[in-house]
């Protein structure tokens, strides 16, 4: 079979290497200069759109799609899941699951990243959201930002920020050192999940932070989710007949 898998995660690069004797192709959006690139056949850049999603399907023959993106991609899952129905094209979710609050965490829930700037209890915040989530704290002059991003972040920023360049997997105790060496005192982070950025998650709780947790955006109604690359690699077999 012909499988695209939606890509920039890497359960993505993990199941490209998992589907021997099935053409694959990963798609990668783009947002990072130099990406960690599957195995196999790479394309990089939107498609043009719910139209031009139609067209490259079609015309690259694929029998199926597995949608590994980000949990926070909800522009990319909702395109593929319409297009896909509409093509009769048999579509799939890889989605990780988010992470779980134990007894020590001060974990503080928020709808979305503008939610978060706005709920923020205390001036020294750590952001992990991500370059493209800067600007909804940008209107912030009280509070002092220490972000973390792969690639610098572009302007709008907040006016008293320092930039860290950086991508997972973090060990718990580089987050304590970086933590303390800003003496930061709330964390803000999407509920990505995964193992790659959890370390920052056990740090907050070794110091007693709070920690201001963006919820997940739903996933469309009606598409089928399988929690692992074993379970894509099932599903991609059952549909393959194998
Ligand atoms: P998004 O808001 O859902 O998507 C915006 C547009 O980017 C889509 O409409 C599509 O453009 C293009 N796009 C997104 N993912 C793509 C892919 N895998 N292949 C080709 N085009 C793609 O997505 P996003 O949140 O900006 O995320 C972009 C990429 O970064 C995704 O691959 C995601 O897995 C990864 N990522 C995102 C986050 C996050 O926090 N959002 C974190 C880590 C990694 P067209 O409409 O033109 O097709």
């Amino acid at each position: 079979m012909n499988v695209l898998i939606l890509g920039g995660t890497g359960e993505a690069r993990s199941l490209a290497g998992e589907l021997p004797g099935h053409t694959v192709i990963s798609s990668l959006a783009g947002r990072v200069r130099s990406p960690k690139l599957p195995q196999g056949a790479v394309r990089i850049g939107g498609f043009g759109g719910r139209p031009g999603l139609r067209k490259w399907l079609s015309d690259n023959e694929i029998d199926a799609v597995v949608d590994a993106t980000h949990p926070f991609a909800a522009t990319m899952t909702a395109s593929a899941a319409a297009v896909t129905r509409d093509l009769g094209i048999p579509y799939v979710v890889l989605r990780r699951p988010g992470w779980r609050q134990g007894p020590a965490d001060d974990w503080r829930w928020v709808g979305s990243v503008a939610e978060a700037a706005e709920n923020l209890p205390a001036e020294r915040v750590f952001l992990t959201t991500g370059r493209e989530e800067l600007a909804a704290f940008a209107h912030l002059d009280h509070h002092w930002f220490l972000a973390r991003s792969v690639e610098p972040p572009r302007p709008p920023t907040p006016p008293r920020l320092t930039v860290v360049l950086d991508r997972g997997p973090f060990t718990v105790e580089g987050e304590l050192a970086l933590m303390r060496e800003h003496r930061v005192q709330v964390l803000v982070t999407k509920d990505s999940g995964g193992e790659m950025t959890a370390a920052k998650l056990a740090a907050a709780r070794e110091l007693g932070i709070p920690v201001v947790v963006v919820s997940r955006p739903p996933l469309p109604d009606g598409v089928h989710v399988v929690s692992g690359v074993e379970d894509a690699v099932s599903w991609v077999r059952g549909i393959a007949g194998e």
